[in-house]
């Protein structure tokens, strides 16, 4: 190959090199290659040649690095502007940034816990497409109970695949699962066939607890629930237990306690009664327990359900529920 033959394929080869270049220092290195490298062979193959040969092959060699100086220029130019282009400063940091903050339902969700965990309950979670068994049956509730309606829910498949109504199917997979003694919560989201209203929105958020062992008495669940509430709510707060029905439990109790807005005198809060109604329990049904197969003679226990949304309302002084969803930041930093 003679030298003009070579110079020109290296010329191809400068080519390739550059458009295969991913940054500045690829091309650093290929001006280091050609430019100073390969030029410094091609002057010293030039000593060895005549004079005339020297005309020729000085022309020749000047023109290659010409050529590549032009090219390298235009390639180095690319990447400076490309640089420039993406350059920003992430160390500006500007003063008007507002940072958010957890959810008002996630921080009283989390206190709740923060009480259930000290009294050694674990926190277990469902699945929310649940088994009509797990939902209804195997909680007292077999198909056409009326109780039924009062938790009419969404169908994935009737009759047997819904949306859940309540967490207390996370309790039923536990018992089933394990042995006694049992004592979780199940906080998780919840649905209900209910038009939105101050009070009703079709899908809400709840905590539900059980703890079964041998002697779980409903001294047991008062003693329990009492000290959520003080602990929540504070020390001065009372707390009262009527009679209700729910097929889950016998005997069940509706738990109130005093209105945290007006302390018992009476204000729209609280309907004028002074209680606000915060939590279901009672003592779970034996039918349940050997349901799942516990011996009903041998272990109690007791349950309980709170609506989360519904105590967010008392805790945090708010009239309705729809203002937990309304993303009313002026609402937000006042609370
Ligand atoms: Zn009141």
């Amino acid at each position: 190959m003679s030298l003009e033959q070579d110079i020109n394929s290296k010329k191809d080869l400068l080519e390739k090199a550059l458009s295969n270049a991913k940054d500045i220092k690829d091309i650093n290195s290929i001006k280091i290659e050609y430019l100073k490298k390969y030029v410094k062979s091609l002057y010293s193959e030039l000593k060895s040649a005549s004079v005339e040969e020297k005309k020729v092959l000085g022309k020749v060699i000047n023109e290659f690095k010409n050529f590549a100086q032009a090219k390298i220029a235009e390639a180095e130019e690319k990447f400076k502007s490309q640089k420039a282009a993406t350059k920003y400063d992430v160390s500006i940091f500007k003063d008007n940034i507002a940072f958010g903050s957890k959810h008002p339902l996630i921080k009283l969700y989390k206190k709740i816990e923060e009480v259930f965990v000290g009294m050694g309950f674990s926190v277990v979670q469902g699945p929310e497409i649940e088994l009509d068994k797990y939902n209804f049956e195997k909680l007292n509730l077999p198909p056409h109970h009326p109780a039924r309606d009062m938790q009419d829910t969404f169908y994935i498949s009737a009759p047997n695949v819904l949306l859940r109504s309540h967490t207390s199917s996370v309790q039923i997979r536990t018992m089933e699962k394990m042995k006694p003694p049992v004592q979780i919560i199940s906080p998780g989201t919840v649905y209900r066939v209910d038009d939105i209203d101050p009070q009703h929105t079709p899908m809400f958020y709840q905590v539900e607890g059980l703890m079964v062992a041998e002697n779980i008495s409903f001294a047991n669940l008062k003693a329990v629930l009492i000290r959520f509430l003080k602990e929540v709510f504070g020390s001065e707060t009372d707390v009262r237990f009527r009679p209700t029905y729910d097929p889950y439990t016998v005997a069940s109790a509706a738990i109130g306690m005093s209105c945290t807005k007006c302390g018992k005198k009476g204000c729209r809060t609280c309907g004028g009664t002074g209680w606000i109604t915060v939590l279901g329990s009672g003592m779970v049904h034996p039918n349940v327990l050997e349901g799942v197969g516990y011996d009903s003679k041998k272990y109690t226990g007791f349950a309980f359900g709170l609506g989360l949304n519904r105590l967010a309302l008392a805790y945090y002084g708010l009239g309705e529920i729809r203002k937990l969803y309304e993303n009313d930041i002026s609402l937000w930093k006042q609370i």
